[in-house]
């Protein structure tokens, strides 16, 4: 068995609460409302994996299956001037974007074939100077929601997430990397979907990603992160801010 890599946040706070930052050979699901962070916390994943681990990273690259066309090539530019401020040193953003790769899902049985692709993407670059070290999959859910709707057909939808899900941790396993799925929660109760408390896909996610996380806005740019479920670390909070720099103490 391969040593479990850590991906640091950016926050310390949150880094101490996950016991070093986002592990490899295992799912994070990161839930909550619209606008709680939830991509931005991906995109600083994102830049983040590609530093050396002294600074906090894996040394590798990335793939984003991104289901709701949120990535933001400009967002990966303000985070890495940001990192490159605060650790002091020159980093070209775009040299970050080269080792993002992002395919877009548009829908939820090509979400889950995108996992193959990533699969064959990861061996190619397996003996490469950037091997895959994180894969991130924003928004796990939301085709699902939007594909899946009334009861009838809620325990076909779960049969699929499920089965995704198995495909990523299989994923994590086999590239010791890092997978992180995001999840949205409505504030408002939603008539298909139940208790809005509890994220889409409830039982099934909470037996299968490793570590959950709530993520809340707080006050102005703070954001308040909750470890809810995880095999070995206690339950804790963190705060966070999202500015133009990133994640930030
Ligand atoms: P959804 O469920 O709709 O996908 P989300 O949880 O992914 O929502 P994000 O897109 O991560 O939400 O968060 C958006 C918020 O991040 C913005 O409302 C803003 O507060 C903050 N944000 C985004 N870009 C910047 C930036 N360049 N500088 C500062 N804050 C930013
Ligand atoms: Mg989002």
């Amino acid at each position: 068995r391969q040593h479990i890599g850590k991906i640091k946040t950016s926050c310390t706070e949150f880094d101490e609460m996950m016991g070093g930052g986002i592990e490899s050979q295992s799912i994070t699901e990161i839930y909550g409302e619209f606008g709680s962070g939830k991509t931005q916390v991906a995109h600083q994943l994102a830049v983040n994996v590609q530093l050396d681990q002294e600074q906090g990273g894996l040394g590798g690259s990335v793939i984003i299956i991104d289901t709701e066309n949120t990535f933001r090539p400009d967002r990966i530019q303000q985070m890495v001037e940001g990192k490159a401020n605060e650790l002091g040193i020159e980093l070209d953003y775009e040299e970050f974007l080269k080792n993002i790769h992002v395919a877009r899902a548009f829908n939820s049985n090509h979400q889950i074939l995108l996992v193959d692709s990533a699969m064959d993407l990861a061996n190619e670059l397996k003996d490469s100077d950037k091997p895959v070290r994180l894969l991130i999959v924003d928004s796990l859910t939301a085709h699902f929601r939007a594909e899946y709707i009334g009861r009838g057909t809620l325990a076909d939808r779960q049969q699929k997430l499920n089965k995704h899900l198995h495909g990523l941790q299989r994923f994590a396993n086999l590239n010791n990397a890092a997978v992180l799925v995001t999840n949205q929660v409505m504030s408002k109760p939603d008539a298909f979907f139940g208790d809005p408390t509890k994220p889409i896909g409830g039982h099934i996610l909470g037996h299968t990603a490793t570590f959950r996380l709530y993520i809340r806005k707080s006050k102005g740019d703070k954001r308040i992160v909750k470890l809810i479920d995880s095999p070995n670390l206690p339950e804790g909070e963190a705060v966070l801010a999202v500015t133009r720099d990133g994640i930030v103490d």
